[in-house]
């Protein structure tokens, strides 16, 4: 095994290499040899550079959370993160020397975490400047661009507020815009298409939404556990009747019949659990329409469930094969 892999378990990183092996027609092993091959040739560690708009840092936070391999061994040993307000150890004038040298360098990952807002520059200004302006440039000479999480896909939460907050691809429509909406970012998602940049050269294959087709391409209601409760209409209402502790959620808002992401198969922390696997629905933060679209999020009351209903009662909304 190649020294740069010493500190990350084979098992533990060929997880990444899964979904972008089969997009590739390549072997997980084959995948994973083409990837340390890449980044020993290298010569240095791929330089990132991480901006954060109008967001929480949640999506830092998701990637901080990995456990397998961990946050650490990702950004300290394989990928040399120039800039990344949160985590960077420098600040003022010096940080922001490195992030102006970096850009004239070229041919970083730019990663862009929270929306951009389009109703007025000083809704966002980082170290005096639009964010949006910052965006721009950092774009320009960008090898790839990861929008990471929903603000930064499609505009999110900060999108049902005043600062007209829209993603990256609204602002930069001369390069693909990889989007890796969920709220926040998944890490297998985000490592997973850095390493596929770094192995290719380019974006991975991308669906009408700019969301990679290995993590997005399937419908989440198809995948769900309870899926056999909604086609035989036997929706929870109650949390606390343990008669219906299996029970659908799209009484309770659940948005999974209108939401393509892999969360139930890949699920979260690690592989532990999911929204919906923990007693909440999903509430449709890997599409565009998220936030307001997909709201209220807890009830079936909205406009967007009651659309998923009368779907399912033309018949649009078969059951699955295997139930028939
Ligand atoms: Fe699962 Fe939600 Fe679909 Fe019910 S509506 S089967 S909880 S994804």
């Amino acid at each position: 095994m190649n020294k740069l892999w010493s500190d990350i378990s084979r098992r533990d990183f060929m997880k990444y290499c899964a979904g972008a092996a089969a997009v590739l027609g390549l072997s997980e092993l084959e995948f994973f040899e083409k990837v340390s091959e890449a980044m020993a040739s290298a010569g240095s560690k791929p330089p990132v550079i991480w901006l954060e708009g109008q967001d929480c840092a949640g999506c830092t936070v998701s990637l901080a959370g990995a456990l397998n391999p961990p946050a650490a061994s990702i950004i300290l040993d394989k990928l040399s993160i120039r800039y990344h307000e949160t985590v960077m150890a420098s600040s003022g004038y010096l940080a922001e020397a490195t992030l102006e040298d970096t850009i004239k360098q070229g041919g970083y990952v730019l990663c862009v975490e929270g929306s951009i807002p389009m109703a007025d520059d000083r809704f966002c200004m980082i170290g005096g400047r639009p964010f949006r302006q910052t965006v721009l440039e950092a774009a320009e000479k960008a090898g790839a661009i990861i929008a990471v999480g929903a603000c930064a896909a499609y505009g999110g939460i900060p999108a049902a507020g005043p600062t007209g907050a829209v993603g990256v691809q609204k602002i930069v429509k001369d390069k693909p815009i990889i989007n890796l909406p969920t709220c926040p970012v998944h890490t297998d998602h985000l490592v997973g298409s850095i390493l596929y940049f770094l192995t290719t050269g380019g974006v991975p294959p991308l669906d009408d939404k700019g969301r990679p087709k290995m993590y997005f391409g399937e419908l989440l209601h198809d995948n769900c556990r309870r899926r056999s409760y909604f086609d035989n209409e036997m929706f929870l209402t109650d949390w606390n009747d343990p008669e219906q502790k299996n029970w659908c959620l799209y009484k309770k808002g659940c948005k999974g019949p209108d939401t393509y992401a892999d969360c139930a198969v890949r699920r979260w922390n690690d592989g532990q659990n999911f929204c919906i696997d923990c007693g909440a629905g999903c509430m449709g933060c890997a599409e565009p329409e998220f936030y307001g679209g997909m709201a209220p999020l807890y009830t079936a009351e909205g406009e967007r469930s009651r659309n998923i209903m009368a779907r399912k009662k033309a018949g649009l909304i078969p059951p699955l094969k295997s139930e028939a």
